[in-house]
Formats: C-alpha cells, sequence, structure tokens
C-alpha cells in the first residue's frame, strides 16, 4: 500500500504547490482523500489513473478540499466513459454540499444522473464505517463549521493506520486522530503564529507526545512555513511524494 501526495498546498496555491488531495492505493483499495480545486490536473501530471479510483473521502468543503469534485465527475462520465461504482464520502450534509459544489462547478450538473452508479455517504462522526477495504472514522475538527462540519480522519486499511487533521487548530480530537498512527499527516500552517481555524507548529510540537505517530508529516504549509522548511525538525510534504505502508 502506498499513499501519494496529489497536493500538498494550502488554499492559495503557496510555493506553486497544489491542493490538498492525497491518493492511498493498496491489494484493495484506490481511494482520494479531499480532492482540491486543482486535482484532476496533478492527477494528469502524475498519470494516475482516475478511472481505478472506487472512493473519494472529503474532510470539508473548502474549494482547497472538495473544488475538483466537478471536475473528475464530469471527467468521469463524459471522458472515461466510467461504469464502475463511485463513493464519495463525507461530513453530514454532503448530498446538498455535492449538489451545491457540482451547480458552481457546472451549472445544470447538480443532478446529473451518471452512467455509472454513485453512492453519496454521509458520515457520523465518532463512528467507524466501512467503505470497500477501508474502515475510516472521521473526527470533528476545530476549522470553520461554514464548510463542515469540519472532519479528520483515521483510515484503517490493510493492518496499517493513516490519519489525517483536516485542516484544524489544535483540538484534542487530534490525539483520537493521530494515536500511534502509522503516518499522521498533519497540517502546520504557520511556524509559531497562532492563526484561527488552522495549525501553528509549535502548538502541534507541545502536544506531540500525546498522540505518538509513528511518523509525521506535515501538510498545508503557508509561505512563512516554507521559507523555512530547512529548519524543521519534522517531514513535510511535497507535490508528487510516495510513502510506502
Ligand atoms: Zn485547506
Ligand atoms: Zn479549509
Amino acid at each position: 500500500m502506498h499513499l501519494q501526495f496529489v497536493g500538498c498546498g494550502d488554499a492559495f496555491g503557496s510555493g506553486g504547490r497544489f491542493n490538498t488531495c492525497f491518493h492511498l492505493v493498496g491489494r484493495e483499495i484506490n481511494a482520494l482523500i479531499d480532492c482540491g480545486s486543482t486535482s484532476l490536473v496533478s492527477m494528469n501530471k502524475l498519470a494516475i489513473n482516475r478511472d481505478a479510483i472506487n472512493a473519494i473521502f472529503l474532510s470539508h468543503f473548502h474549494a482547497d478540499h472538495v473544488g475538483g469534485l466537478p471536475f473528475f465527475m464530469l471527467e468521469a462520465n463524459y471522458i472515461l466513459k466510467r461504469e464502475r461504482a463511485l463513493t464519495v464520502a463525507g461530513p453530514p450534509g454532503l448530498k446538498s454540499r455535492y449538489a451545491e459544489t457540482m451547480e458552481i462547478g457546472f451549472p445544470g450538473t447538480r443532478a446529473l444522473e451518471f452512467r455509472f452508479p454513485l453512492l453519496l455517504r454521509e458520515l457520523e462522526i465518532g463512528k467507524r464505517a466501512e467503505i470497500g477495504a477501508v474502515q475510516v472514522t472521521p473526527f470533528h475538527v476545530v476549522h470553520d463549521d461554514r464548510a463542515g462540519p469540519c472532519l479528520g480522519f483515521r483510515f484503517e486499511a490493510e493492518g496499517k493506520v493513516i490519519a489525517f487533521s483536516g485542516d484544524t487548530e489544535w483540538t484534542d480530537a487530534l490525539i483520537g486522530i493521530g494515536h500511534e498512527a502509522d503516518i499522521f499527516i498533519c497540517e502546520a500552517y504557520t511556524r509559531e503564529r497562532p492563526v484561527a481555524t488552522h495549525m501553528a507548529l509549535s502548538t502541534l510540537e507541545r502536544r506531540l507526545g500525546q498522540i505518538r505517530p509513528k511518523r509525521l508529516i506535515l501538510t498545508h504549509m503557508s509561505n512563512d512555513m516554507l521559507a523555512r522548511r530547512a529548519e524543521l525538525p519534522f517531514e513535510t510534504a511535497e507535490d508528487g511524494m510516495i510513502v510506502e505502508l
């Protein structure tokens, strides 16, 4: 199993990085975690086969996490002539948010009938759900619930735990999300400066002893973080980077 960073940027393209999107592939699993606006461009660049993806997990409804969905859906239907079922899983309210996201991207597509079965799965916060070969537990994080409820995810697949903070400032929910995970992908928007709705790395550092991930990878970094990357004591994501699990 491996995870590839399709995009590890923030909402503003800092450092020329693509918006948030990770591709998790194993023996039976083939899923995207978030699908930010630039994801289809990056997947083309990385030669990722979109037709083989069978699930998309969405953490919240900011465009840098879901804006690529209309492109993905229309390409699947009209260009790839997809026939395999697709599950899109996300926070409660997903069904109406999905329709809004499609409609903003391509007016008239909110209720488009696809040639493939589409299952929109609203996840219950705190409750483990099984989606294909993946078990996912969604946690409520502290970001901006006008785009939520905003989630972080703890995935269990093929004997490994993959944890993702989503976008969030510090919350004790991160302990449950990332506890002793094989990889914990955590947003770190700033180095020291506390900022509402996002994580300052200095805050994460103080709490890391409670999470104890086996491997921590920082993502969603602002220009402030990117400029200081060489001096950071932690691993940082790069677009295209592959993590073997
Ligand atoms: Zn974001
Ligand atoms: Zn966000």
